[in-house]
């Protein structure tokens, strides 16, 4: 397969539009067969659901090629259950879960062109979301729904290195004790959008939202969760039912536990904790792990001891151990790796 003359390794993290993207339409409550198409542009009512009460949820998920030039994308089945999580919460038909499978490899396969060669530290990342489409005036769900997915190539999260970041605890609130935290939907972000310019503004790189029914307790920044390190190399994630259950997180919390044979937890973290552990790092697809070097709280800093320059030593290890389950060059012992043929 020919690749577009693309200059990979210096590619952003912005869209560029590719050939082919998937749509489904549900119309009188069911899903139409859905299908490629090349036109990117959507066409809607003034007054679509969506565009009022914004109901939207999206996922999001990367293909890449691995070492020995298989294209494969990861654990696409939690993408699936996820994105059916999300449209219950939200009052949206569920998009059946194999389906989504099959539209994503369809997206893939009709663009592999713009996935990027193994060793670039590119990848194709392909955004599945779903939208009411029809006109809604009178606060309710609508009826009727777009599926789509399309798909771009993004360039190395890190350009020469994954170099620790700098958050600081918000003043602002991410997701209510009761309300859609735990689901990927587009209004989690609108909401987040002041916080984030503000805390750039300041200089700091992003937020750590803490849970906003008492302000104790950590939940995750605006896209990532957290993980922490403690000294006697116990990995720890906080636990909270506002917060989204992040793939990679779920993913490397089994790695910490199954490959790298470390203790790990679940659990409430306060933030009074925090500056007790060791390592630091935010998880998510686009990054695998930001490692965090310092946070900031309202004058006062906590910096973790592997410093500015580099990755806690047990944070590089789960790192380098699902990138290289990924990339194929560490057994894939639970099959989370799916060729597209
Ligand atoms: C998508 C997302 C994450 C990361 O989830 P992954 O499945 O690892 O990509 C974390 N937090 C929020 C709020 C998200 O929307």
């Amino acid at each position: 397969m020919d690749k577009k003359n693309i200059d990979w390794s210096h590619l952003g993290f912005g869209y560029i539009k590719t050939d082919k993207r998937y749509v489904s339409n549900y119309t009188e409550g069911a899903w139409d067969e859905g299908a490629l198409i090349e036109d990117d542009m959507i066409t809607m009512s003034e007054c679509a659901c969506v565009l009022q009460y914004s109901q939207t949820i999206f996922e999001g998920l990367k293909a890449y090629t691995t070492e020995n030039g298989k294209t494969v994308v990861f654990r696409p089945d939690l993408n699936a259950e996820r994105l059916a999580s999300s449209a219950k919460r939200m009052e949206m038909p569920v998009f059946p879960e194999e389906r989504f499978i099959d539209a994503v490899e369809q997206v893939v396969r009709a663009n592999e062109a713009y996935v990027p060669p193994y060793g670039t530290g590119a990848t194709l990342y392909i955004r599945p979301y779903m939208f009411g489409i029809n006109p809604v005036i009178g606060v309710k769900p609508a009826d009727d729904f777009q599926f789509r997915v399309f798909a771009t190539p993004v360039g190395p999260y890190f350009k020469g290195g994954a170099k620790p970041i700098t958050i600081k605890v918000s003043d602002f609130d991410r997701a209510a004790p009761h309300g859609t935290g735990f689901i990927k939907a587009g209004l989690n972000y609108a909401m987040s959008l002041h916080a984030i310019v503000t805390a750039h503004k300041e200089g700091f790189d992003e937020n750590m939202y803490l849970d906003a029914g008492t302000r104790t307790k950590v939940e995750e920044t605006g896209g990532a969760n957290f993980l922490f390190v403690t000294k006697d190399n116990k990995v720890v994630t906080p636990k909270s039912n506002s917060i989204l259950p992040s793939i990679t997180r779920r993913s490397l919390m089994t790695v910490a536990k199954e490959y790298l044979g470390l203790e790990v937890e679940e659990r409430e973290v306060f933030f009074d904790e925090v500056k007790d552990f060791a390592e630091c790092g935010l998880c998510g697809t686009a990054a695998v792990i930001s490692p965090v070097g310092k946070i900031y709280d309202h004058g006062k800093e906590i910096c973790f001891p592997a410093g500015m320059e580099k990755m806690g030593p047990v944070t590089q290890k789960l790192y380098d151990t699902l990138t290289g389950i990924q990339m194929g060059r560490i057994e894939d012992k639970f099959g989370w790796v799916r060729e597209i043929k």
